[in-house]
């Protein structure tokens, strides 16, 4: 992973630069990440950039065979624990490399991943995931043995809560590491880990993501922007969550805004004011995300409307829902109505009623569509 993928957590980066660039990496670090703020990711861009051949001065080069390697998860010198089930009637003691496959699949796909979703993925979501005390010697085991490529040999332990006790078998290797060792432990409760190992590895707190840089990277995988700010909002500095509002709160939208447009314009009266009682109860930033929202579709719409071969900024449903909007709009109504949503959204943030303003909302946009 390149640190230009890891989601915000400028300063962390531009430490773990300083540690690489210093030549004197720490042979133990324990980061210490909040939910979903990206300890693996940037344990990843630290140690590839540990092992790329061609390292600039602000991150990996991305395309040696080191950084490919890396990239896949693959690399001989670089090796990974994370919590487990025991695979029934295995011969052998269980490992992590046991699961070695689906990590990999998971982690390239999103190293935001929480232990719970690791765990579903291996099918063991009702039992309790474990770091075998097999395991912890394999560590030891590995780390000893010389770097095949690298001039490190590295070991990321990932959810090191799961240790537990098994902790104190690594006691020895973080007191009398080998030479050119790197043993990155991640954890998101400090009171799980044993004393005796946070006081030998250096921490790292990693804080949560801050909301401008999760909005950033929402808006570079294609979310239109009236929603990375909310999404952003309801993240609260965990990019997975985010990851998994995208769809939640674009298909809430999306439901709000059909259910909006079929009530006013075949004028079914009861079902609008009883949309109009329920969604108003939705909050101020809610609403304001739906007529943001709005707004784009409109947009979208009316790009659809006069552009030949448009391909508009839209998923499958709210793409249909931009079709059967054109179908009983015009220029100039679609123009009038992103005025009139402009102007609710104003009125939203002057804490005008949203109850009064979502009624006025749906009059007016029943009046603009029958051209009264
Ligand atoms: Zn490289």
């Amino acid at each position: 992973m390149l640190f230009k993928d890891v989601i915000g957590q400028t300063e962390i980066k531009q430490h773990l630069l300083d540690i690489a660039h210093s030549g004197t990496i720490p042979h133990a670090q324990l980061f210490l990440s909040q939910h979903g703020a990206g300890g693996l990711a940037l344990a990843l861009a630290f140690t590839q950039y540990i092992i790329c051949e061609n390292k600039q001065a602000e991150d990996s080069c991305g395309t040696c065979p080191a950084c490919v390697k890396a990239q896949k998860l693959v690399h001989p010198d670089i090796h990974f624990t994370y919590p487990i089930i025991a695979k029934k009637q295995s011969p052998h003691p269980s490992l992590s490399t046991d699961y070695i496959q689906e990590w990999r699949k998971e982690i390239i796909k999103n190293a935001y991943i929480n232990e719970l979703e690791w765990l579903q993925s291996i099918d063991a979501e009702n039992k309790q995931g474990n770091i075998t005390s097999d395991e912890a010697r394999n560590i030891i085991k590995g780390l000893n043995l010389t770097a095949f490529e690298a001039n490190y040999k590295i070991h990321i332990i990932w959810m090191a809560e799961a240790l537990a006790k098994e902790g104190n078998i690594l006691l020895k290797l973080l007191e009398e590491p080998p030479a050119n060792t790197v043993l990155i432990l991640i954890a998101e409760n400090q009171e799980e880990i044993l004393p005796t190992i946070l006081s030998r590895c250096q921490i790292l707190k990693i804080n949560r993501i801050d909301d401008d840089a999760i909005a950033t990277a929402l808006l570079s995988k294609g979310v239109p922007q009236s929603n990375t700010q909310h999404i952003a909002y309801l993240a609260d500095g965990n990019f997975n969550e985010a990851i998994k509002l995208i769809d939640s709160e674009t298909g809430a939208n999306t439901r709000l805004l059909t259910q909006w447009l079929d009530y006013s314009i075949n004028l079914k009266t009861g079902e609008l004011l009883k949309w109009t009682e329920e969604n108003a109860k939705l909050g101020r930033e809610n609403l304001k995300s739906f007529l943001e929202y709005t707004t784009h579709i409109f947009r979208e719409s009316l790009m659809l409307m006069h552009i030949p071969n448009y391909v508009p900024r839209l998923a499958n449903e709210e793409n249909n829902l931009a079709l059967r909007i054109n179908k009983f709009m015009n220029h100039e109504k679609l123009a009038k109505l992103l005025e009139l949503i402009n102007k609710k959204h104003y009125e939203i943030e002057r804490n005008v009623s949203s109850k009064m303003v979502l009624m006025d909302m749906s009059l007016h946009l029943y009046k603009i569509i029958r051209g009264k």
